[in-house]
């Protein structure tokens, strides 16, 4: 084992890690400066190519699944050693930004190569990992759902969507749907995952900060509220006899705003998809679907959204003679993720003198996934003007080689501590 004083001082080399950042972010570039790679796209693939020599030729040991997560192990000596994942994603969502995912994945693969040039032997294996769709292009966090033996066969066999194509995108990598099913991964092995990723928001900018701390990954829940009425003519009907679905649908929305933003002030909420029965302007709706997400960073808190976005629904339906189905969709919990690695994240920021805060991800990560099973950070760098998921998402560069170092020192502190700290 190294002398304790040479871990200190060890740092990623900028260089190589700027070239990686500039040689990635050509594939699927746009013409706005953004990228577009969506999961599975020919530029995801070319994306993984990429990415599959760039492991290579750092020396790792290539390793890949069922649903396609792509990984560079540098191994220890004893291979029954535990693991250390450090990774992210390499694709993006339509016409999004460079920065999103990518800064995670080359910064993971510099802390490894950096790790090897200086002949450290660690205690546990490192592996640097690509999670498959991220964003959701076909099944939202289907790398880490796959890695943790998540994805059942109802959930590609759900009769409510079409998975034809999915399945043929999954082709391209030559993988199938019974693949998928058999990704999870041996979850005892691994003792920690780590990732950087862009803030995503304006928050670090806002206080000056250069370091964020994910204090925890917020809990959604979405759900599909239906308001049944009666069709009818717009003009003739009664108003008596009148049931407007839609008249429903904006009651509640109305109330449910209102409920965020006096009730649960740390909460989000937001409906982005609205559908109208039979969609005439001279007939009264007699259907209207909306599909609801909610947010909050504490569990026993966006329980209670959930039952007051339900009652609201039912309340609004009843005081307009309406029926209402209410379906959750998904429910992802709150992830407290690891206490041990937030303070040696903090302890790494104070001896490098950088400034630092803690804060909750309102975004989803695959973090959020893993944290049930590896104990899992976080770490934050400042977006410029909080712009994401837009070719205008910028980082600057600086921040990305203070993150980057952060995370070396984070990982190489909690490997040659206590590896199995919750
Ligand atoms: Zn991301």
């Amino acid at each position: 084992m190294p002398s304790a004083p040479v871990i200190p001082q060890l740092r990623i080399n900028e260089q190589r890690m700027k070239a990686d950042f500039d040689e990635l972010a050509l594939i699927g570039a746009t013409a706005e400066g953004g990228i577009n790679r969506p999961a599975l796209s020919v530029t995801d693939v070319a994306a993984r190519a990429w990415f599959v020599n760039r492991l290579e030729e750092s020396g790792l040991t290539l390793n890949s699944d069922g649903v396609g997560n792509l990984s560079g192990v540098l191994p220890c000596p004893n291979p029954d050693a535990p693991i250390f994942l450090i990774g992210s994603h390499l694709d993006s969502v339509e016409n999004g930004g460079r920065y999103d995912g990518a800064v995670g994945v080359v910064a993971a693969l510099e802390c490894a190569r950096t790790i090897r040039e200086a002949n450290l032997t660690l205690p546990t294996h490192l592996e640097v990992i690509n999670f498959t769709d991220e964003e959701g292009s076909w099944f939202s966090f289907l790398g880490s759902l796959g890695f943790t033996g998540q994805i059942t066969e109802e959930d590609l066999n759900d009769s409510k969507r079409d998975n034809a194509a999915f399945r043929l995108a999954l082709t391209r990598l030559g993988l199938s749907d019974r693949d998928v099913l058999q990704a999870g991964r041996d979850l005892s092995r691994y003792c920690g995952f780590l990732e950087l990723h862009i803030e995503q928001g304006d928050r670090l900018e806002q206080a000056q900060a250069q370091i964020g701390v994910v204090s925890r990954i917020v809990g959604r829940s979405t759900y599909n509220i239906t308001f049944y009425g009666e069709a009818a003519h717009s003009a003739t009907i009664s108003p008596h006899r009148k049931k407007d679905a839609l008249h429903g649908a904006v009651l509640f929305l109305n109330h449910l705003y209102g409920m965020v933003d006096n009730d649960f002030p740390a909460g989000m909420v937001n409906c982005g998809d609205m559908s109208v029965y039979p969609g005439a302007y001279n007939i009264v709706p007699s259907r209207v679907m909306l599909r609801v997400e909610i947010r909050h960073e504490v569990e026993s808190v966006l329980r209670e959204m959930e039952r007051y976005l339900v009652d609201v629904a039912y309340d609004c339906a009843e005081a307009l003679k309406l029926r209402m189905d209410a379906e959750r969709i998904i429910h992802r919990p709150v992830a407290n993720l690891s206490e041990a690695m937030k303070a040696t994240i903090e302890q790494v920021c104070e001896e490098m003198g950088l400034r630092y805060m803690r804060l909750p991800s309102y975004a989803g990560h695959d973090g959020q996934i893993l944290d049930r099973f590896i104990p899992s950070a976080m770490i934050f760098v400042p977006s410029v003007d909080g712009i994401s998921h837009s070719p205008l998402e910028y980082t600057r560069w600086e921040s990305i080689v203070t993150g980057a170092n952060v995370m070396l020192q984070t990982l190489l502190r909690t490997v040659y501590g206590d590896v199995h700290a919750p």
